[in-house]
């Protein structure tokens, strides 16, 4: 098999394991995608290494390891958008749109949402667009907004039609049946669940958190008995539970409806199996909602101080769970931007190498590269070298360090007087290098003298006693035409001769 072949066969594989149909399967997709994973490396393939971190980051997401997941899509999308590379882009910011949801950062979420729809690229597959729909109507539900989100589930509903994918309409009527619900429109509700069971019964079967909808909808129509049919999965433990809390929730539900239908010891009863379950999974939101319902049966019945008590016990175990989701929260944002953190960190450590450690001004290496650039750009440009006059005896009458302090006081003149002209630089010892980009040798020349005044005038006494500090500098322009800075710099050097032996404190171009 040709390396073009083992490629395309990877991308073949890749977009399928993509369009999963309703990832279930949470270790066999992982397993997968590593591998996959793994044959994109070799092939160097980034592209394809970035969406298999995709398909284990949503893995990792629906986990509850929001913190890596979303740093993952964070990596991601800069790598896309480097790239230039649309698909990448779009599945990035659909996984950083749940990566927000989940955080409960909704405005965030939406506007991922939405540019995970718009840089989706026109021949992005039926199967892949649905899913970045389904997550903006996700989006624009926790917004509040009803109607744009039906807009993009019908948009999937044609879709999972067009391609089979049963278990991805169930999502989106649910989601639809669920808006109707907290709309109060039970007939609208009524007719997506209908739909919901049809899809079912062809389908992946349902899974808690859709039993759940289409019970609250049976609620809402008061038709108790049917509810109790729907939901008695839930009471033998033998629903499909993808989300880990969908069973609990049902249970919850069916407390609801037992005790708003005049049955508080059959409510009591499903309570029971609800605490149950929360604390064998160790499910806290649950447990919360339990102790309200809890509180509302004990009220029902004429059991006021129990009732209280309970509500008590309810507030309390709110405000603890909203302080942990408060801290993973936090975690988890702490984790997302570890990445730019790196990043920075990069960016001055780069930095920090075209930097002279003692004065803080530009190296050598720095100068060697603005040079090259500036010359390349052509236009006129002088440089000018400043040497220290008889530094040697600063070191020796007083001392090292005060030539260290010098130095630096000189370092800082330049940096001063260069700012919005051009760039200073320590070249090494007692010598400083002045680019200066649109000056002419006159001109260069008359900027050097104010130069040379600056640092023979500057109060010394404290640095250096009785001893002056003076400066010698050389000035040179470079010709029209000259693309390398050495035959500049050999000038500049040649005239910074000249002013040494013609009595030093002086500047010769
Ligand atoms: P001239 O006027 O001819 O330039 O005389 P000079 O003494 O300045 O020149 P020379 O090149 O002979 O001496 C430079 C001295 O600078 C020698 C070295 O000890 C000192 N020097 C170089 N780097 C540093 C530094 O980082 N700190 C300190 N304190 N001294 C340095
Ligand atoms: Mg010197
Ligand atoms: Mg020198």
């Amino acid at each position: 098999m040709s390396a073009g072949t083992a490629v395309r066969d990877l991308v073949t594989l890749l977009t399928e394991l993509e369009g999963t149909p309703d990832i279930e399967e949470f270790a066999a997709i992982r397993q997968q995608a590593a591998e996959l994973r793994a044959l994109a490396v070799e092939a160097g393939d980034d592209e394809s290494v970035h969406r298999c971190d995709m398909v284990i980051a949503d893995v990792l997401m629906r986990e509850g390891h929001l913190g890596p997941g979303g740093h993952s899509a964070r990596q991601t999308l800069e790598w896309a958008e480097q790239h230039d590379r649309p698909y990448l882009r779009a599945r990035a910011h659909r996984m950083l749109s749940n990566f927000y949801r989940m955080l409960g950062d909704f405005s965030e979420a939406l506007a991922h949402g939405v540019q995970g729809v718009s840089f989706l690229p026109a021949d992005a597959s039926p199967a892949v667009r649905a899913r970045h729909l389904l997550q903006l109507g996700c989006a624009l539900d926790d917004n509040g907004s009803f109607d744009e989100s039906d807009v993009r589930y019908a948009e999937v509903l044609r879709i999972s039609a067009e391609v089979g994918d049963d278990g991805l309409a169930l999502r989106a009527l649910n989601n639809m049946a669920y808006n109707a619900y907290e709309r109060g429109d039970e007939p609208a509700a009524s007719a997506l669940a209908v739909r919901m069971r049809e899809v079912a019964v062809s389908g992946r079967g349902l899974a808690a958190k859709e039993i759940d909808t289409i019970a609250r909808v049976e609620m809402m129509g008061g038709r108790f008995v049917a509810l109790e049919a729907t939901l008695a999965g839930a009471l033998t433990g033998t629903i499909v539970d993808v989300d880990g809390d969908g069973t609990a929730e049902c249970l919850l539900t069916l407390a609801e409806a037992r005790r708003l239908s005049g049955r508080p010891e059959a409510a009591q009863d499903a309570l029971d199996r609800a605490v149950e379950l929360c604390e064998l999974r160790d499910l806290a939101r649950a447990r919360v909602q339990v102790r309200r319902e809890q509180a509302a049966l004990f009220a029902a019945t004429d059991r006021y101080r129990e009732a209280y008590e309970e509500l008590l016990r309810y507030q309390d175990s709110l405000a603890a769970l909203q302080s942990t989701q408060r801290e993973a929260r936090a975690r988890a944002m702490q984790a997302l931007f570890e990445a730019d953190e790196a990043r920075r960190a990069t960016e001055q450590f780069r930095e920090l190498a075209h930097r002279d450690a003692l004065t803080g001004l530009y190296n050598r290496r720095h100068v060697d590269q603005q040079l090259a650039e500036l010359l390349g750009r052509g236009g006129s440009l002088s440089v000018a070298i400043v040497d220290l006059d008889h530094f040697k005896q600063v070191n020796d009458t007083l001392s090292h360090a005060t030539g260290d302090a010098v130095l630096q006081q000189v370092g800082y003149l330049l940096q001063d007087v260069m700012t919005g002209i051009g760039v200073a630089a320590r070249l090494g010892g007692e010598e400083f290098l002045l680019i200066l980009p649109g000056f002419d040798i006159v001109e260069a020349a008359r900027f050097c003298e104010d130069v040379r005044r600056l640092i023979g005038d500057f109060e010394w006494a404290a640095v250096t006693g009785s001893l002056p500090v003076t400066a010698s500098i050389g000035v040179a322009a470079a010709p029209p035409g000259l693309t390398v800075a050495a035959p500049l710099l050999a000038a500049a050097d040649r005239q910074l001769y000249v002013a040494k032996h013609t009595g030093r404190d002086r500047v010769a171009a």
